[in-house]
């Protein structure tokens, strides 16, 4: 079966959560490969509703290895109180291995992201304040520590208090704060040391060994190709590379294992946080959007902020496909548009009186404007639908014009939030 990436072309929000749940009936490992708790993917099944945060989204299946590889950006709290709250629900206890090399989100992580938010104010990035940038900063700087420090309670009371010497002269300069402790960093993770040694192991051997046997892995992706800090709005981007293409260093796979990428696109358009959105939608067209969007409302799963919402962005997508490199697509949420009389596709941008069709850099993205196309809308409800034959022609006619605007395949339609609503084109 092979290695297959499942990664957003968008902003993220693309149902990722609900499409691996789906695909993880088959699945035999499930590898979040970046990222953190910042990014909530919803999964609806029998189980119930959950907005996963750090969990792989192969949870729910008691045959799959969940990974969490060591791209990833570990917060040990949440993580223990996700695991705890699924088993609260009646699920399964989940297999779940942490590779020995995830680095750990830290007390003063959350700290500086908040207190750079707020000194930033009005220019603030929209951050989720998780901790996530200066835990990916330290981790370039080569000052983060790696879960498996924590079992080596001297050393690791050295390399903080190291640490903490440069943190406590910003803490207290820039952001006028007290000063942390060691002691203040350690309290909320010295006691899970016992239960994270049952989870960290090294997966590489586990990914390598399944690679030899042919086994079925999905890589996660968070977020989307647009918030990526290469290719994406940067700065309004995540601080890891959401691309399939880092899939294979952050779960720790060759890159030539990856043979699927099924890039998931948004049947029109929703964006959390700051940056440019050509296709916003403002008015009561907007919040009519945002009210039947998701499956219910378009609201952050992880932070509960009103979802910014356009109409489809196809150059967007289109590009977000392309860096992604994406062998075929998931068109999501396509049941959301069934109220519409007539549909606005984004076909290409107005950039100073100039038509323009390739995604541009931010400052040029800033001054966009969108030229539409309208299609015929369906008017009808198509969740219950399982195959793309009964598929009003409205709704056919809509997904092969996105099609052709993206130039990948459209393989998988979501036209529902449930695990089960998924048709496969063939
Ligand atoms: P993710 O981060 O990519 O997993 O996406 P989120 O979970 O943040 O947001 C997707 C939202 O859309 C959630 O509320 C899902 O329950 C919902 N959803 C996913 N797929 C579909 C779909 O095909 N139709 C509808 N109506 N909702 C969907």
């Amino acid at each position: 079966m092979g290695v297959t990436a499942i990664v957003g072309a968008n902003w993220g929000d693309e149902g990722k959560g609900k499409m691996i749940d789906s695909l993880a009936a088959q699945a035999d490992i499930v590898v979040r490969f970046q990222g953190g708790r910042n990014a909530g993917h919803t999964v609806i099944n029998e189980y119930g509703r959950f907005a996963l945060h750090l969990l792989p989204a192969g949870v729910f299946y008691p045959q799959v290895v969940n990974i969490i590889g060591p791209g990833v950006a570990l917060d040990i709290p949440a993580f223990f109180a996700e695991y705890d709250d699924l088993i609260s629900k009646g699920v399964p206890s989940p297999v779940v291995k942490i590779s020995q090399r995830t680095q750990v989100v830290l007390r003063y992580h959350r700290l500086f992201d908040e207190l750079e938010e707020e000194r930033l104010k009005e220019r603030q990035f929209g951050s989720t304040k998780m901790g996530i940038a200066p835990f990916y900063a330290d981790k370039c700087l080569k000052v983060g520590l790696q879960v498996t420090d924590l079992f080596d309670e001297q050393k690791l009371r050295a390399k903080i208090e190291q640490v903490l010497k440069a943190k406590n002269v910003v803490l207290a300069e820039l952001y006028k704060k007290p000063p942390l402790t060691a002691a203040d960093v350690l309290e909320e993770l010295l006691p899970y040391v016992p239960r994270l040694k049952e989870h960290v192991c090294d997966t590489t051997v586990i990914l390598h060994r399944a690679l030899a046997e042919n086994k079925n892995i999905i890589l996660e992706g968070q977020l989307g190709a647009l918030r990526d800090p290469d290719h994406g709005i940067y700065p309004f981007t995540t601080s890891s590379s959401t691309l399939a293409g880092y899939a294979a260093v952050g779960a720790g796979l060759p890159p030539y294992a990856i043979e699927r990428i099924i890039a998931l696109v948004k049947a029109y358009s929703s964006c959390v946080g700051a940056g440019p959105f050509v296709t916003e939608l403002t008015g009561p067209e907007g919040e009519e959007l945002r009210r039947r969007g998701g499956d219910r409302g378009e609201y952050g799963a992880t932070t509960g902020r009103p979802r910014r919402v356009g109409w489809f962005d196809a150059v967007a997508s289109r590009y977000g496909c392309r860096v992604q490199g994406a062998t075929e697509v998931a068109l999501t949420l396509v049941d959301v548009l069934g109220y519409l009389d007539q549909i606005p596709v984004c076909t290409a941008y107005e950039i100073d009186g100039q038509k323009v069709t390739d995604f541009p850099v931010t400052g040029e993205l800033e001054k966009a404007r969108p030229v539409y196309e309208y299609l015929p809308g369906w008017k009808s409800g198509i969740s219950h639908m399982r195959s793309y034959e009964e598929l009003p022609e409205a709704v056919k006619n809509y997904v092969e014009f996105i099609e052709a605007q993206i130039g990948i395949p459209v393989r998988w339609l979501s036209v529902g939030p449930h695990r089960d609503c998924l048709i496969k084109r063939w």
